[in-house]
């Protein structure tokens, strides 16, 4: 059965194992990474070797060493992790596009159709251990999860860990997720397994059992028939991340720390917003885009009013005034850009080049639901034609930014990425 729809990347104790890369001399050894070298704080990454003498993050430093006298602390070196977060997304995306960002250490991507039978789907997830294996390193070990969803293949990923590669199929499905502790699902918390308890809900197996209703009510939100259909392997697509809102964030990649690059990064960061925006069936009253700088520099905010907006382009235009009212000499550090006020879409816009602006993207949507997320996309502005030394390879996942390319100008309208 071709169902096996997404592959779930976690790497594994990202910081130690990233430490372990840096730094050959930590490799088999128990690794550490904590905030400030004190005894008084916590780990906040622990390696596998570290782990078999009971430390755990969160581990209280001071504790930590008694367990393991010879435990080797290290103070993170968040920079070091951020470049290494990049080089893992491009070594993905030599072999998959990536859908979307979790976090610095989790990527989850969207299998096309030739790979969504059980056989291919394993041999594509091998390449992509393979790829961040060999063009970032052997010593930052991965697991891969691959299933019909999103939040399964997440599910499936920490199922071996480490170097684990696990596939959920539709055909294993409950019977696969039984053996799981309640607590081993992502966004079971303590809370919530107290409340689930409530309703009589102690195993995996009779989560899975339960109605959707209850589940609901145990939720007290639709949020419980999502986990309902997530479990059963519908397809079913993410709620925004907050409630009413659209958005991505991107710490900027040193090269693009600029007034162009920062400018670049937006625009991607829009498309995907957009792109995410319509696949919910959404419209958005307003956007906010907002510059972190590096130091001491305050950020730069701004919102501006859309009134129930869907297509791109339109949202790209509100993008570029809002970028031109940016106070000059900013030195960019992260760029984010969020959709608020989320509504239904009206149903026929008022003017012709509005209607004409939503069929292309819905086109752009559709082809690239067909093709791979990178297919079509808007070229940018006109204005940033000169000012475009880098080609920003959009991608599903607008918080990567590639540097170098050919052909670096964008040219107007759609344009297929190569
Ligand atoms: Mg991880």
């Amino acid at each position: 059965m071709a169902t096996t729809r997404w592959l779930y990347l976690d790497m594994n104790a990202f910081f130690a194992s990233a430490e372990q890369q840096l730094q050959p001399a930590l490799r088999g050894k128990p690794v550490a990474v904590v905030p400030t070298m004190t005894d008084r704080t916590c780990c906040i990454a622990v390696s596998y070797e570290a782990r078999q003498f009971g430390i755990r993050t969160g581990t209280n430093v001071g504790q930590a060493k008694q367990l393991c006298p010879w435990l080797r602390l290290v103070e993170g070196r968040h920079e070091q992790y951020i470049e290494l977060h990049h080089r893992i997304i491009a070594a993905i995306e030599t072999v998959l596009p990536i859908e979307r960002v979790w976090s610095i250490d989790e990527f989850a991507c969207r299998l096309s159709l030739q790979h969504r039978e059980r056989a291919p789907a394993l041999e594509m997830a091998g390449r992509v251990k393979q790829a961040v294996a060999t063009q970032v390193g052997r010593h930052l070990r991965c697991s891969v999860g691959l299933a019909p969803n999103r939040f399964l293949a997440k599910v499936a990923a920490g199922m071996r860990k480490p170097d684990g590669l696990t596939h959920l199929g539709l055909e294993d499905l409950p019977d696969a997720l039984h053996p799981l502790q309640l607590g081993d699902l992502p966004g079971i918390g303590r809370g919530m397994q107290r409340r689930l308890e409530q309703f009589g809900v102690r195993t995996v197996r009779q989560l899975c059992a339960t109605p959707p209703e209850t589940m609901r009510m145990i939720w007290r939100s639709k949020v419980g028939e999502q986990w309902s259909r997530w479990l059963r392997g519908e397809d079913v697509p993410d709620p925004p991340t907050k409630r009413g809102s659209v958005g991505h964030s991107h710490v900027l990649p040193p090269e693009l720390r600029t007034d162009t690059g920062a400018r670049a990064v937006m625009t991607r960061l829009l498309h995907k917003a957009a792109a995410r925006l319509r696949r919910l069936g959404y419209a958005a009253g307003r956007m906010e885009v907002e510059i972190s700088q590096f130091g001491d520099g305050p950020a730069w905010r701004v919102t501006v009013k859309l009134g129930g907006v869907q297509d791109t382009p339109t949202l790209l235009k509100a993008l570029e005034a809002a970028w031109e009212c940016r106070p000059r000499g900013m030195q960019p550090l992260k760029a984010s850009v969020t959709l608020y006020g989320l509504t239904a879409p009206q149903s026929l816009p008022l003017f012709a080049d509005h209607q004409q602006a939503i069929r292309a993207s819905r086109v752009m949507d559709a082809v690239n639901a067909e093709l791979g997320p990178t297919a079509l996309y808007f070229a940018s502005m006109h204005k940033s034609r000169d000012a475009a030394p880098l080609r920003i390879a959009f991608t599903n996942i607008p918080e990567v930014a590639f540097e170098g390319a050919r052909d670096p100008r964008p040219r107007g309208g759609l344009r297929r990425a190569d």
